[in-house]
C-alpha cells in the first residue's frame, strides 16, 4: 500500500480515499477512484501522495482532514512544535493529532 495516495482533492476540498471511492467508484483492477472521475466542476480528481507537501505551515501546525467524514488523515508540524523537537506547544487539538 505504500505510495498509494493518502487523500484526494476535488470540489475544492480534501477527501479521504474511502470517501473518494464511495463517490466515484473504484478503478477496475485498481485500489483508487476511477481514472475518469471528474468533480462537480468537471475537474480531474487530484491525488495527494504520501510525499506531497499539502501544508502551508504559515505559523501554525496543520491538519489534513476529510471534508466528508472528518477523518484526520495527516498532521504537519512547524519546526518550533514540540512534535518536531521544538519548544512550543502544538497548535493541533489533541483529538485531531495522528
Ligand atoms: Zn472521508
Ligand atoms: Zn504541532
Amino acid at each position: 500500500m505504500r505510495g498509494d495516495p493518502i487523500a484526494y482533492t476535488y470540489d475544492a476540498d480534501w477527501h479521504c480515499p474511502d470517501c473518494a471511492i464511495a463517490r466515484f467508484g473504484l478503478e477496475p483492477g485498481g485500489r483508487w477512484p476511477r481514472d475518469d472521475a471528474r468533480d462537480s466542476e468537471g475537474n480531474e480528481v487530484g491525488a495527494v501522495a504520501p510525499w506531497t507537501e499539502w501544508w502551508n505551515l504559515d505559523g501554525e501546525c496543520e491538519v489534513l482532514a476529510c471534508s466528508d467524514c472528518h477523518e484526520v488523515i495527516a498532521n504537519a508540524h512547524r519546526v518550533e512544535c514540540e512534535y518536531q523537537g521544538g519548544e512550543e506547544p502544538c497548535d493541533i487539538r489533541e483529538e485531531y493529532r495522528v
